[in-house]
């Protein structure tokens, strides 16, 4: 088998030439043609190499990788066909084309299979085709965008058209809650003053001072109910101050019991001391007052009110609990809207918790229903604790008495300034009869003339006035003697006008004005 390969391998045959004859046209023909082959051979797989190593997602890269090889093999046979044209190694060509055959035949098995697979590659023409869908969904996709935002632009309308309506109907339900309340409140202080008129002739102290009474207490009703109006208002004057709320909730104990009366078991639980707080002491106190009442409303049979004031890591927290009807979820979702309420016109004025809500929100903290229908409802206010302890001791405002023994106050002379003559009157009647004397005029023109003639120890003004203001005549009144007091007596929606006309520094007693506080007042001066 050795001795027969042999000859194949040692170049023994003749070479591819002689079968030419030697003859110089065909050889050269041959030697240019299998080399301008064998260069063409080499340079393709160069091409494919390059090809795939630029393309990475170049699909079946191997049929390329496999086509590259086959061809070199090609470009080989040419070689050694020149090479065989002057030698006889015959058995290296044989090589060679064996090699050039394994890879041609899977070359060309292969590729018939392929070529459905290949065919279903998307062409330039499809992608063209697919670009052109894709451009055309996008420009509906933006479409439908702008329609989606149109319709938020829509429903953002509808939205305000129905803040507005609620507004609306929010203003309906307080002018005749307002209305209703304070009707019934003239109608009490009227028929009272009819009482003391119809007796004025005959002396019944005993009746008139009841009936009198009865009428203040009115008044007293409608300036609580102004009071709370006057949360929603930002004119309202706000006095935070650092206080102790167990101290202030504390002290509201006898004006708590007397407000739920006698039908409750109410129990208080504050350690005074513990629970320093910013917020406004009247404000906090009037909340507070509402929670109560509304815990003694939900009760009509009596029982236990629970009011806790608890200090926490960071929050200061009011719980009144009370085992009352309780609040279905819808009406425990609206309950905080001002003006919701769930109890006939007269008794309710749906501005109770939204007002503690208020108070509580203005303070940096929150409030917190907690109810469950027929078990009962904690209702909580969260304010933050501050960190300074309470300047002075917390006095409650509403629940302290006004009829301290005071000392015989001494005469003293006033300088009253006021439109309208109903209340310039009642007020020059009240301070004469406490002994002081009164000049009162009814405007800035009239009180400078007055003001000329004498001094006066106090000057008691009006805001509101036609012509000069009550901000302008202070200002003139201090020009001539800088030293004057001055308080005003107004209504509380004036009190930020009279703050930004006396740079805050006005003292300011709201109207309509408790009879004790304003002598006081006076008998300061
Ligand atoms: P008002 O007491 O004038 O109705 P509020 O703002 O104080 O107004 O309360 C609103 C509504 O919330 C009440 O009408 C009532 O339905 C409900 N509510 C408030 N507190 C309680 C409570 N402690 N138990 C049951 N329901 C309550
Ligand atoms: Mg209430």
């Amino acid at each position: 088998m050795h001795d027969m390969l042999k000859p194949f391998f040692d170049g023994s045959y003749e070479p591819h030439g002689y079968c030419l004859l030697w003859n110089p046209g065909l050889i050269w023909t041959h030697v240019v043609s299998d080399l301008l082959i064998a260069a063409a051979y080499f340079s393709i797989p160069l091409a494919l190499v390059s090809l795939i190593r630029r393309r990475k997602d170049l699909e079946f890269s191997w049929i390329f990788m496999l086509f590259a090889v086959f061809i070199l093999a090609c470009g080989m046979t040419h070689i050694l066909s020149v090479w065989n044209l002057w030698h006889g190694d015959y058995g290296i060509e044989a090589v060679v084309k064996a090699i050039t055959a394994a890879a041609s035949i899977p070359t060309a098995i292969i590729l018939w299979p392929l070529i459905p697979r290949l065919l279903a590659l998307p062409s330039p023409s499809q992608l063209q085709t697919a670009n052109e869908n894709l451009a055309v969904m996008v420009a509906e996709r933006d479409d439908a965008l702008d329609r989606v935002r149109e319709e938020a632009a829509q429903r953002q309308h509808a939205e305000d058209a129905l803040v507005q309506a609620k507004k609306i109907e929010a203003l309906g339900q307080l002018t005749g809650g307002i209305a209703h309340d304070f009707n019934n409140l003239l109608q009490a202080i009227a028929g009272n003053l009819e009482l003391i008129a119809g007796r004025a002739g005959t002396p019944d102290p005993d009746k008139i001072a009841r009936w009198s009474g009865n009428a203040l207490q009115a008044v007293d009703r409608g300036r609580r109910l102004t009071g709370q109006l006057l949360t929603f208002s930002r004119s309202q004057r706000i006095e935070a101050r650092v206080i102790d709320a167990a101290a202030l909730v504390g002290a509201m104990d006898p004006l708590l019991r007397q407000s739920v009366g006698p039908a409750i078991d109410l129990r208080i639980t504050a350690d005074p001391g513990t629970c320093p707080v910013e917020t406004d002491a009247t404000q906090l106190e009037l909340a507070v007052l509402n929670l109560a009442v509304n815990a003694r409303d939900a009760m009509p049979d009596g029982g236990t009110v629970d009011i806790a004031v608890e200090r926490g890591v960071a929050m200061v927290a009011i719980r009144v609990t009370d085992h009352g009807t309780g609040m279905t979820p819808d009406v425990a979702e609206r309950a905080l809207e001002p003006f919701f309420t769930t109890k006939g016109p007269g008794s309710g004025t749906g501005l109770g918790l939204s007002m503690a809500y208020g108070v509580a929100q203005a303070a940096g903290g929150d409030l917190v229903i907690d109810s469950m229908v027929g078990r009962g409802t904690t209702v909580t206010i969260h304010l933050p604790l501050t960190g300074q302890l309470p300047a002075a001791n917390a006095t409650a405002t509403l629940s302290t008495v006004t009829s301290q023994p005071v000392p015989v106050p001494a005469r003293k002379m006033i300088l009253l300034v006021d439109d309208d003559e109903v209340v310039r009157t009642a007020i020059e009647d009240m301070l004469c009869n406490a002994g002081h004397q009164v000049t009162a005029v009814p405007g800035g023109e009239a009180a400078l003339a007055a003001f000329k003639d004498r001094e006066y120890d106090l000057v008691l003004l009006d805001f509101a006035m036609p012509g000069m203001n009550g901000a302008q005549l202070a200002g003139h009144l201090l020009e001539q003697r800088p030293t004057q007091r001055i308080v005003f007596v107004s209504g509380y929606s004036d009190s930020a006008a009279i703050d930004a006309a006396l740079n805050g520094k006005a003292e300011i007693l709201a109207k309509p004005v408790d009879s004790q506080l304003l002598l006081d007042t006076v008998a300061a001066a």
